[in-house]
């Protein structure tokens, strides 16, 4: 049988972490036993509808490769692939259910219902339907519908036993069935509500492994109640556990938490975004951590989803996303980092390719660049305590003949090329007795006035050129001359 999975999402205008790891699970479950991947948009709440929000999911299947192999935009032979298209189908779904006696309509007013929930002790919004209209006779219900009175079709729940489920992370689910309420499948408007939607869409689909996230464990027994009063094969259940942002707390959007799109707009890289989640709730039998998409094809199994929460550790995050930058291909790594170092870097004729070769393998996001390269365009005020450094046994003092002995130097030599300017630095140290650091800091902190720079010494003097070199030194010596 064909793995059919599918992703399912309701559009609210962002992707959420929790929601792009579901996102990517069903892709790789079905990718990875050869089956396929489907795209339905969840959109019957109208009332919740966001412009531009389908746009998001497509945008965002489409940077992380998770290409659906069904969908909206794709087409496939069970569409329409968005819910709110395939209104006219599910009360003849639901009638079914009515002519096999799994379902009935239900008449009762909201007064009724509400004065139910009123005389329920605790005036419980989730007591139980009294199944007022379940005895109706044949008559009756056609006099109401003849009439026009506004109805709703409801599932006859068993009155006893328990439903059970196995599901694959969690295991086996068992409820009362008497805890169950007789569900409400069609609305009054005549509209279809979530479960039961969501239910005729699977199985219509034909989609064998529904994997969704854990706060759908608890309606799950009224969907395979749902699936055995069709008669229909229910799928296999993957609930996942939720992200959280700590032991606590779920992730959560309305509380600042991070969507995709604000990790991408910070600078993270799609491929370590998604290489970090695929880990939030799955681990391999080894302890690999990197992971290309098709690595995780291959490796992916089920049996690795955890039902233990995972935090979201931006830290984590962080450090693969500094990996995945080291190990980048330059040109590729030149085209993201290309449009943030024109913005930081206004200084004509600067050489940007360089300063990113240089900045590549000390990255952790792309949004480090802006506050790396600061000093290029202005050299910022600094303090002589910048000069004093332990390791690498300067003092102001030393600083200060460093830097007078270097502008000559400088000024003389003609190769303004890193090699060429680090050998002749040598050879003024040497010659002064100096060890390399000792000049080397001090000009390295001339030319950017800052605790840490993108390069050393020669490569900040290449980056600024021989004028503005010369320029930032004699500043460094005055600087220097008037605090001692
Ligand atoms: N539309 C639901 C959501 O976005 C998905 C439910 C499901 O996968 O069954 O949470």
């Amino acid at each position: 049988m064909e793995i059919r999975t599918r992703f399912a999402p309701s559009p609210t205008g962002y992707m959420h972490i929790g929601n792009l790891r579901t996102a990517l699970y069903e892709y790789l479950i079905a990718k990875s036993q050869g089956g396929k991947f489907i795209l339905r948009i969840e959109d019957t709440d109208q009332g919740r509808k966001v412009d531009g929000a389908v746009d998001v999911i497509y945008n965002t299947l489409k940077m992380t490769g998770l290409q659906h192999d069904e969908g909206p935009d794709v087409g496939g032979d069970y569409g329409p692939y968005v819910q709110s298209e395939r209104m006219g189908m599910y009360m003849d779904y639901a009638l079914q259910l009515v002519e096999k006696g799994k379902a009935y309509y239900c008449f009762c007013t909201k007064e009724r219902l509400d004065s139910l929930k009123a005389s329920n002790e605790h005036g419980d919004a989730f007591a139980r339907y009294d199944r007022h209209c379940l005895s109706l006779s044949q008559e009756e219900i056609e006099a109401n519908l003849a009439a026009g009175k506004p109805f709703v079709i409801r599932q006859l729940m068993p009155n006893e036993g328990t439903t059970t489920f196995e599901d694959v992370v969690y295991g086996s689910i068992t409820v009362d069935n008497s805890e169950l309420d007789d569900q409400i499948l069609i609305k009054s408007d005549g509209f279809p509500t979530y479960n039961f939607a969501n239910v005729v869409d699977d199985h219509t689909m034909k989609i064998t492994h529904v994997v969704r996230g854990s706060e759908y464990l608890s309606s799950t027994p009224k969907y395979n109640l749902l699936y055995d009063a069709f008669g229909w094969e229910a799928p296999t259940y993957i609930h996942l556990p939720p992200v959280m942002r700590d032991a606590q707390h779920k992730l959560s959007k309305r509380h600042g938490d991070k969507s995709f799109e604000d990790l991408i707009n910070e600078g993270y890289l799609v491929d370590a975004i998604m290489n970090y989640i695929a880990l939030l709730g799955w681990s391999p039998s080894d302890n690999q951590e990197i992971f290309t998409m098709d690595e995780l094809i291959k490796k992916f199994n089920i049996s690795g989803i955890s039902k233990s929460p995972s935090i979201f550790d931006i830290k984590k995050l962080t450090w693969m996303n500094g990996e995945y930058i080291k190990a980048m291909d330059f040109d590729k790594f030149y085209e993201l980092a290309e449009s943030r170092l024109k913005d930081a870097v206004k200084t004509p004729g600067v050489d940007l390719k360089f300063i990113a070769q240089l900045l590549k393998t000390r990255l952790e996001t792309l949004n480090d660049i802006a506050e790396m390269v600061d000093f290029v365009d202005k050299l910022p005020e600094y303090s002589t305590d910048l000069y004093v450094h332990k390791k690498m046994k300067t003092t102001p003092e030393i600083a200060l003949k460093a830097l007078k002995a270097v502008v000559p130097v400088l000024e003389a030599h003609e190769d303004w090329t890193n090699d060429s300017l680090y050998e002749c630095l040598m050879g003024l140290a040497k010659s002064m007795e100096f060890k390399n650091g000792q000049i080397l800091w001090p000009v390295r902190t001339a030319l950017s006035g800052k605790p840490s720079s993108p390069g050393g010494a020669t490569e900040l003097a290449v980056i600024l050129g021989k004028e503005e070199t010369i320029r930032r030194i004699e500043e460094g010596i005055k600087l220097l001359e008037a605090a001692e």
